[in-house]
């Protein structure tokens, strides 16, 4: 575990231990990091000029392993489904 992901836990618990309502403690106020998080990895995580991610497009020129993903991938789809309750 990095000392980022560390960090952000501490201030998670830090902020449930504190007693704020559960509305406040989900505001953007109090939850930077994790939308600052959120908005990194969307920002990589992005449909290319053929409609596929292209963080999660992959391809190997030793052996010539291409491996297209379609846009949602599986990373946007988990952290849209977070989101939406899914
Ligand atoms: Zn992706």
């Amino acid at each position: 575990m990095t000392d980022t992901v560390k960090a952000w836990i501490e201030e998670r618990r830090a902020i449930q231990a504190s007693g704020v309502p559960f509305s406040d403690r989900d505001s953007r106020a109090n939850f930077p990091r994790a939308l600052t998080a959120i908005e990194a990895v969307l920002g990589v995580h992005r449909p290319d000029q053929n409609g596929e991610c292209g963080e999660c497009t992959v391809i190997h020129h030793g052996n010539w392993h291409v491996y297209h993903l379609e846009y949602p991938c599986p990373t946007v789809r988990v952290i849209e489904g977070a989101i939406n309750h899914d």
